[in-house]
């Protein structure tokens, strides 16, 4: 059964096609600057990709051509090949737990949402119609990055506020990148040989959160109502004192739309440095002796051992550490500074092991007391299975 995993932001489309119950990857594409200038797109196909500049002026357009695409490389013949359209959806508020069928009445919530996520959701929602446009009989989809956390307790998704912000406002922790712990959870699960386990996996890319779980449940993750609380990120400054924002705002006369727009995206990693919020560049950096971006690096991996360390003592204890996305996944230096950071729970590192990048792989001795883990991340896996379950 052919199943379409869907990732729309405001201007581009992201996909993976795969055969499902096998798991294969058919192909893959991504297209970009939808509705602006000088937009293309790039698919990928038996290990090769190429590019094409066209105009995409909307998602409806995106989707023809990549139906196009489907048939020209005799991945489909007919439309109805379809079955499933799985589409990421970043914010699920309270109302969702799992994956749900696209229906009129989940798209005015995922809708109402938006509020809470407005660039993110509206975005989907243009997918989510465009793609029932383009590809009507296929059953469509919702996959929301905050399910996997709904089953976080008040004690640890309320936030110390008038309690009326809770009940009338709905102001709370979501969490984001549930999709991706989830799946890092059930691959660290399936390499210990177990699920009664105690979990800590850390998704650390541009966007950045770490998540307590417990005998595959999530009791706590670092994102919140948004995603720019808890850990630093590439642009986001995570968790601050929040008079700050107030202090600031005063001196310099910043209106919120402008101190939401430096919170999230001149802060961080780029905040520090001055540099950049690529870790590459941190890093170069580091090697050039710059001392901010050294002090970016000691404040952004500071900041996940404080959370590690957290979710230690909540789960009472750990069977395994995993870390995943661009930087979990690439920067050898990030994990073994954050490594080093734990060497108080027993933690051992394999230098050799942890000398590699994009592999699923144990990167701690066998005598580390907590074994820690690379494991690549798979969202777009993720969307596909959940769609073909409910494709059945
Ligand atoms: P997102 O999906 O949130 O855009 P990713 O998970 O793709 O982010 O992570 C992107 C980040 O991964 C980059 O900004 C960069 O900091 C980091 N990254 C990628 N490759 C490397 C590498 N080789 N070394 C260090 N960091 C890397």
């Amino acid at each position: 059964m052919k199943i379409l995993s869907v990732n729309c932001g405001s201007s581009s489309l992201k996909f993976k096609m795969y055969e499902m119950p096998e798991e294969e990857v058919l192909i893959s594409g991504l297209f970009e600057r939808i509705g602006e200038k000088a937009s293309e797109y790039t698919i990928k196909l038996n290990g090769e990709k190429y590019s094409k500049e066209v105009e995409l002026p909307n998602h409806k357009i995106a989707f023809e051509i990549l139906v196009d695409e489907l048939k020209k490389n005799n991945i489909i013949k007919k439309l109805d090949e379809i079955k499933g359209v799985g589409h990421r959806i970043v914010q699920g508020g309270d109302y969702f737990d799992k994956t749900v069928i696209a229906s009129d009445d989940v798209v005015a919530k995922i809708d109402e949402l938006a509020t809470l996520a407005p660039l993110h959701n509206k975005a989907a929602i243009t997918g989510i119609n465009a793609a029932k446009e383009v590809i009507p009989n296929a059953t469509e989809t919702v996959v929301f990055d905050t399910a996997f956390h709904q089953t976080i307790e008040p004690v640890n998704f309320l936030y110390a506020v008038p309690y009326e912000w809770y009940t009338d406002y709905k102001v709370r922790k979501y969490g984001a990148h549930g999709t991706s712990h989830k799946y890092i959870a059930s691959r660290l699960n399936a390499l210990l040989g177990r699920t009664n386990t105690k979990l800590i996996t850390c998704h650390i890319g541009s966007g950045a959160s770490v998540s307590a779980i417990k005998d595959g449940v999530c009791i706590d993750t670092s994102m919140g109502l948004t995603p720019n609380a808890g850990l630093i990120m590439g642009t986001r400054c995570g968790d601050v004192d929040t008079s700050i924002l107030t202090y600031m705002m005063q001196k310099k006369d910043i209106s919120p739309k402008e101190m939401d727009t430096i919170l999230n995206k001149k802060s961080g990693l780029l905040g520090i440095s001055g540099v950049s919020n690529d870790s590459r560049d941190i890093e170069e950096g580091i090697a050039k002796g710059n001392e901010r971006c050294v002090l970016a690096q000691k404040m952004y991996v500071g900041k996940i051992i404080d959370y590690i360390a957290m979710y230690y003592f909540e789960l009472g204890g750990v069977d395994a550490i995993a870390f995943s996305a661009g930087v979990g996944e690439n920067s050898i230096r990030t994990r073994m500074d954050i490594m080093e950071g734990l060497k108080v729970l027993g933690i051992v590192p394999d230098v050799d092991a942890n000398n590699s990048r994009g592999e699923e792989k144990l990167i701690t001795t066998n005598d580390s007391k907590v074994p820690v883990y690379v494991i690549p991340t798979d969202e777009e896996l993720m969307i596909a299975r959940d769609t073909y379950n409910l494709c059945n």
